[in-house]
């Protein structure tokens, strides 16, 4: 199933000079609606099992975005302090929230356990006993997942999959076992399910599933032992059709993951962050000049890696339509590029595009996820502005960075 990529720019493409006009660029702009339709096929997909849907924050963690999901009743998954206290002030329910992480200090986890959050997704022995002294400590009760690893290649880029052996994520599936009796025992500590999280991008299910029904064979078990579960977690991951050549739906998911885990009754969380939000966003950028170095063309933007790192950091494939051409501009092939000072700071390269002028306006699409939330100042450089369209209205969800807001912690 292959979408028509120029198609990719139908919500935007109007919309676009007036916003840009009005708040500058480079600028995110981000969908209400495509937000919602988003859960809304992930509520659909997975309504035949009880479930709850927990966003995972660090796709993207403006709060007016988080709003939206947690009016539509998505819990959240989250990997820090910052992230939970962020979750609470957006309006996710403590109790629907998951704290996942392998890296958890121990002020995070006495955090999570004041605010009453959920199920800690506990990624080593060492959390599990630190997680256990701290609740004993409160006479706090803290409900825990553990975060097995199934040794599956997700087959997704390797800084993105973490349910190898060889990754830092979870323990060994075939420790778990062991690790949860002795968690049983543990004060403070109720062990609520397992949880599995394989890599990120997935477009191939089979890995997914492999992983799934692993756990569940797992909780099976575990069940079978007396434990007393609660819960199922499956992660996130799904994939997202940046280039047109398709991705699952949660459609395709749920077909897949619904049989296996159907006899356990136990209620099944998701984590998934970019398939709710990449699709929802888009990156809207100026070129600032044109220039060819012997046979390379270059269209050098306004918009750099600072404001979107996916292509540098994964070599990552977003979509990108000249908005001021029409068809009968022809196209050419160029290297759309950033100011930043790094030859890695690129967006695309020799990618067709219609021809550009200075001045005309760009938009990458795809960029609801991974993006802003991996924004930074590099090279002295405020991060962009955040619209939210409402229908057509737009609403300004994150002023430009000021350069005192750049200055304003350092010390002199
Ligand atoms: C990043 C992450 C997710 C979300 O992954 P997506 O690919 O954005 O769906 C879910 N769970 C955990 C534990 C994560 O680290």
């Amino acid at each position: 199933m292959t979408l028509n990529l120029a198609s990719k720019k139908d919500w935007i493409a109007a919309a676009a000079e007036p916003l840009v006009r009005e708040f500058e660029t480079p600028l995110y702009v981000y969908s209400r609606e495509r937000i919602e339709s988003a859960y809304e096929a992930y509520a659909a997909a997975f309504a035949p099992a009880p479930h709850r849907i927990c966003y995972a924050l660090k796709a993207n963690s403006s709060l007016a975005l988080l709003k939206v999901l947690a009016s539509k009743g998505a819990g959240a998954d989250i990997v820090s302090g910052g992230e939970l206290r962020q979750a609470l002030r957006a309006g996710f329910r403590p109790e629907d929230i998951v704290f996942s992480g392998v890296g958890k200090t121990d002020e995070e986890l006495a955090l999570g356990l004041e605010r009453g959050i959920g199920e800690f997704n506990v990624e080593s022995e060492s959390e599990l006993r630190r997680l256990s002294a701290l609740a004993a400590s409160r006479g706090a009760r803290a409900f825990v997942t553990l975060r097995v690893n199934p040794d599956v290649d997700p087959k997704s880029h390797p800084y993105i999959s973490t349910g190898l052996r060889e990754n830092k994520f979870g323990v060994p599936i075939e420790e778990a076992a062991r690790i949860l009796r002795e968690a049983r025992a543990m004060p403070g500590l109720e062990v609520s399910g397992v949880q599995c999280h394989i890599g990120s991008q997935l477009r191939d299910l089979g890995p997914a599933t492999e992983a799934v029904k692993a756990i569940a064979s797992l909780s099976r078990m575990l069940l079978g032992e007396g434990f007393a579960l609660r819960t199922i977690d499956i992660g996130g991951g799904l994939g997202v059709d940046y280039d047109g050549t398709g991705a699952p739906a949660p459609t395709d998911l749920a077909a897949l993951v619904l049989p296996q885990i159907k006899d356990l009754g136990l209620k099944l969380l998701l984590e998934p962050g970019r398939s709710l939000i990449a699709a929802a966003g888009a990156l809207l950028t100026r070129v600032v000049a044109m220039k060819t170095n012997g046979a390379r063309r270059f269209v050098i933007t306004d918009a750099g890696m600072n404001d979107l790192l996916r292509p540098s950091l994964y070599s990552a494939y977003h979509h990108i339509e000249n908005l001021s051409r029409g068809e009968e501009t022809p196209l050419i092939q160029a290297d759309i590029v950033g100011p930043v000072c790094e030859s890695g700071d690129f967006f695309a390269k020799d990618r067709a595009i219609r021809e550009p002028r200075e001045g005309d306006l760009l938009v990458i699409l795809d960029a609801g996820a991974y993006s802003f939330s991996m924004a930074s100042n590099y090279n002295f450089r405020p991060r962009a502005a955040e619209v939210l369209l409402l229908g057509a209205v737009p609403r300004l969800i994150r002023r430009r960075e000021t350069f005192e807001d750049l200055t304003g912690a350092e010390i002199e």
